[in-house]
């Protein structure tokens, strides 16, 4: 059982909330170096494994720079996350950009600064000559399809899903690849995600063994390196437990021996870019309670929203709830936990049993570090949160200040007579 425990006291949040009015969401830069530290370790027998931290999980960069500082890459999939990377002195080939269905810039901006490009599509390649050039590494994309029989909640059936190229397809490709005097080549996939079965990643690697071996046979090209892609999940309940990153390290190492080492593939790097297991746990978003309300159901109602936290409303997922100062009370009351959004689906939880709770109380949802802030939006005229990084030492600091009203009408050209109101209105 994995125990929701909090990174600060009530007293220090309290201090916190001082100086950051909630809602924000608060990183402990203590937990995700040390996990990360888990994460490489566990790979420490595979020669120069690479993770490539999924930016879009929690596109900060003062957390990308703490990654960076213990060896960690950037996987990116967008113009603005390039840029994110290269802020946090993330460069060249410590960067991934595996995108799809991408736009020609982005490529451009991602072969100038050396990112290794990973192709979602066989008709990529000559998207990707014509716009920038045939780059001097190049991976693709694997989508199994019907090859792979277990499907996952979240991306679903491989079959189903828009990424990546086919057996034949990626046969074909690195054939070509090689034709236009490509030298060195990886190959990705990415068919799970939030998993937490250990034993999936290590059917991953199979697949993909077999499949550098096969590139190898069919297409004559040696694979470089192997990006499994992202996809360790987190035990967002209680009851669930972290995945064992040993146990899965050891398993793809077994696999590594049986089908390159054995047949002459190596040296073959292995990459991975995970997002949500980086950074997830040790994310918090913090909200007050501003008002209950006792209808059909009992409401407890937050100073967030989904705009903070999407995920409940959008998958349903669970996220673990803490009353700060009421973790010793008995949970004998039922909740639904609300924003302020109009639109019923705003929900941090439904028929949760908590603490009697009051209006004033603190209230810490957990795993909020990814997917969090970064699928945040300006629907209904929310204001994006500040982010903050609990320091080793304590200290906390603002890594990201909360949207003001003059950022919502940034983007608006107003008729000037508008402007001025606005403008006596929002103070700029
Ligand atoms: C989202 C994503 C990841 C990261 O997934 P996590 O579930 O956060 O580990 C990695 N690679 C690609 C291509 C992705 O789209």
């Amino acid at each position: 059982m994995a125990n929701k425990t909090l990174p600060f006291s009530q007293a220090q949040l309290k201090e916190i909330i001082q100086q950051y009015p909630t809602p924000f969401h608060i990183y402990d830069e203590e937990a995700i170096r040390n996990n990360a530290r888990r994460l490489l370790a566990a790979f420490s027998w595979a020669p120069r494994f690479k993770e490539y931290f999924a930016v879009k999980a929690t596109p900060n960069p003062t957390l990308l720079k703490i990654l960076r500082e213990e060896g960690i890459g950037a996987d990116c999939s967008s113009l603005p996350e390039l840029l994110l990377a290269e802020m946090a002195g993330i460069t060249g080939e410590d960067i991934m950009f595996s995108s799809n269905n991408t736009p020609a810039e982005e490529f451009q901006a991602a072969k100038k600064l050396g990112a290794i490009i990973n192709l979602d599509d066989i008709t990529h390649i000559d998207y990707l000559e014509k716009h920038a050039g045939v780059p001097e590494i190049i991976s693709f994309r694997y989508n199994p399809g019907p090859l792979m029989k277990n499907g996952n909640t979240i991306i679903g059936y491989p079959e189903e899903a828009k990424y990546g190229l086919t057996k034949d397809q990626i046969l074909q490709a690195y054939a070509i690849m090689k034709a236009k005097g490509v030298k060195r080549f990886g190959v990705h996939t990415m068919v799970i995600s939030n998993e937490l079965n250990p034993d999936n990643f290590i059917a991953t690697a199979h697949m993909m063994f077999d499949l550098i071996a096969e590139i190898h046979q069919k297409a004559g090209v040696a694979i470089e390196f192997v990006n499994f892609g992202g996809g360790i999940g987190i035990p967002y309940k209680p009851e669930q437990e972290p995945v064992d990153l040993e146990y899965v390290g050891q398993g793809i190492k077994k696999a590594y021996e049986e089908k390159i080492v054995a047949n002459g593939l190596q040296p073959l790097r292995i990459a991975m870019e995970c997002g949500r297991m980086i950074t997830g746990p040790y994310g918090y978003l913090v909200s007050t309670v501003l008002h209950k309300k006792d209808i059909y159901k009992k409401y407890v109602g937050l100073d967030a929203c989904m705009a903070n936290l999407m995920r409940p409303a959008l998958y349903g997922s669970y996220h673990h709830i803490t009353v700060v100062g009421k973790e010793n009370l008995p949970l004998d009351h039922v909740y639904d936990v609300t924003g302020s959004l109009c639109e019923n689906n705003d929900k941090f939880a439904i028929d949760r049993q908590l603490p009697e709770m009051a209006i004033g109380d603190l209230v810490v949802i957990h795993d909020a570090g990814a997917h969090g802030h970064a699928m945040g939006f300006n629907y209904n005229g929310k204001l994006r949160s500040a982010e903050l990084l609990l320091k080793p030492n304590g200290k906390v600091e603002l890594i990201r200040r909360a949207e003001n009203i003059a950022d919502y009408f940034a983007t608006l050209d107003l008729p000037a007579e508008i402007g001025q109101a606005a403008a006596t209105k929002t103070g700029k």
